[in-house]
């Protein structure tokens, strides 16, 4: 199964992905985690570059190049090869993240994000945990964040609006593999759904 976590900046994402992994492995399941940018050595590098260097320094459309090599290369290394070994696959972000941060930040890139995602990588995850979290909230959670990567958030709460927005639009163009999960629930609650739809498909 491969299953992946999406939401805006302080969704809380990366906590549930953690609290998954273990509960799935207590429960006996062969569970990769992994995250994107990243997940690779040659996808952590090109996080580096994308994350940490000057965000002017690339047009939107190179950015996309970027993260869609990015992606290339942690599906060929990490995700297709735990697939093919049987084992779950739970991935804090994918494309939707692409398709929402450099599709829609930058301009109207939505169809340059999946001309070159149906070229290079052509595979959707099996289920899309979406944690639908106020902007607000989830910019105050991420700003008291510690870490040298995050300049999105810089982008402020009329951006996280827009995101939050295009998740949810994003979550009704693909019904078969979204589910959307109330972040604003206790952190104890959203790891209970969560787990509850991710057994619901390993069924
Ligand atoms: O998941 P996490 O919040 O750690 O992601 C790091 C940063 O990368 C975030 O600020 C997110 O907005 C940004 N990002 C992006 N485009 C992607 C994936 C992540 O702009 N495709």
């Amino acid at each position: 199964l491969f299953l992946t976590f999406e939401g805006i900046d302080g969704s809380g994402k990366s906590s549930q992905c953690k609290r998954l992994d273990e509960a799935l492995r207590r429960a006996g399941y062969d569970v990769v985690l992994t995250r994107e940018p990243g997940g690779s050595e040659g996808a952590e590098d090109i996080r580096r570059l994308v994350l940490e260097g000057d965000p002017a320094k690339w047009s939107a459309e190179t950015e996309i190049l970027l993260f869609t090599a990015a992606r290339r290369d942690h599906m060929e290394r990490t995700i297709l090869p735990a697939l093919a070994a049987g084992k779950v696959v739970i991935c804090d972000r994918f494309a939707d993240s692409t398709r929402m941060y450099q599709g829609m930040s930058r301009g109207d890139l939505r169809a340059t994000v999946d001309q070159l995602h149906n070229l290079m990588i052509g595979r959707e995850p099996d289920l899309t945990l979406l944690i639908d979290m106020d902007p607000a909230t989830g910019l105050s959670r991420a700003k008291g964040r510690q870490g040298t990567e995050e300049r999105f958030e810089d982008f402020g709460l009329g951006l996280q609006e827009k995101m939050r927005a295009g998740f949810l639009a994003l979550a009704a163009e693909f019904p078969d593999r979204f589910r959307t999960v109330d972040g604003a629930q206790d952190i104890d609650a959203v790891a209970a759904d969560v787990l509850q739809l991710a057994k619901a498909a390993l069924a």
